[in-house]
């Protein structure tokens, strides 16, 4: 894979995309490069079988929790809680006529979230054993191939919705290009991905969560520029939003321990410093719930969030 500039005949690049890294999780070697034209970071190009690699594997090196592989029960009933910020922020959006997709579903629990919401629900998930899950116990068809190969109809699809699926994909714009088939007349996408300018990121530069943050799995590190460039290249035009799901807790971890904590659901609860019910902890526990909405509010302002949406319709 090259950096977006390859697609785009009025940018000719005039520098060569550096090398900004060596090492990504699990001490990898690999080189993660940046070019200053495109503002896109990206892995070095390694061929694989991705398909083959999410069939089973992915989930074994890379679970929700750090501490060991969760069951699709498990995981389910992880994430199912934290989709009611997701639908509060999609809802607006969804008619109840409409049929969504979701690439890359994982164990369905924005699909079970979405139930009362939109018409029909399909979703797509490498992952066989999350697939069977969709299927058996949500009762939402999930197929495990690529949406090319799964016998979905053109031009039938209202929303597809991608969360943390795009930065895995190899050569993004063209992946995007290829789902405008798909959509109806009223079609759009709703993509979310990791903001590279994630403030634990660069400015805190915290090299133990930078050695944690780039992975083999993600080939590509958005910015809010190259994200919108690779959108407006793949023939989309719309708007992006940030996202902060981690707490002033988590980063508070990060900066002073230098690690992450326990796992996905800690570091995304609001915080509290105890749970009695006198005046005093029910007034601390209100005072660092303001402070936590108030930082997350910086650093969407900032660009600085860890995360980033786009809404987008074919058409620019
Ligand atoms: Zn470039």
């Amino acid at each position: 894979m090259d950096c977006l500039c390859k697609y785009s005949s009025s940018e000719v690049p005039t520098s060569t995309p550096t090398v900004v890294r060596t090492k990504l999780r699990h001490g990898i070697e690999r080189k993660v490069l940046h070019c200053e034209v495109c503002d896109f970071v990206f892995l070095e190009p390694q061929s694989a079988d991705l398909q083959e690699y999410y069939r089973e594997q992915y989930r074994k090196d890379y679970s929700p929790s750090v501490v060991r592989e969760m069951s699709p029960r498990e995981t389910f009933e992880m994430y199912r809680p934290y989709m009611v910020e997701r639908i509060g922020r999609v809802g607006p959006h969804l008619l109840n006529d409409m049929t969504v997709l979701e690439i890359g579903c994982s164990t369905g629990h924005f699909l079970d979230a979405l139930a009362p919401h939109v018409g029909e629900r399909i979703g797509i998930e490498y992952n066989a054993s999350h697939a069977a899950f969709v299927r058996n116990e949500l009762g939402v068809p999930c197929y495990t191939a690529p949406i090319q190969e799964s016998g979905i109809a053109q031009g039938s699809i209202d929303v597809i919705f991608m969360f943390h699926v795009f930065e895995h994909v190899e050569d993004p714009v063209s992946f995007l290009a290829g789902m405008r088939p798909y959509l109806s007349e009223r079609g759009s996408v709703y993509i979310e991905v990791p903001n590279v300018d994630d403030a634990l990121v660069s400015p805190y530069a915290i090299s133990e969560y930078a050695d944690f943050y780039y992975r083999e799995p993600h080939i590509s590190y958005f910015s809010p520029r190259s994200f919108n460039l690779t959108a407006r290249l793949a023939g989309f035009s719309g708007e992006q939003e940030m996202i902060q799901r981690y707490s002033l807790m988590n980063h508070m971890h990060w900066v002073s321990a230098r690690s992450p904590m326990k796992d996905a659901e800690s570091g995304m609860a609001t915080p509290t410093f105890a749970d009695d019910e006198s005046d005093f902890t029910l007034a601390v526990n209100q005072w660092l719930a303001k402070a936590d909405d108030d930082y997350r509010e910086l650093l969407k302002k900032h660009e600085r969030a860890e995360s980033m949406a786009f809404l987008g319709r074919p058409g620019l």
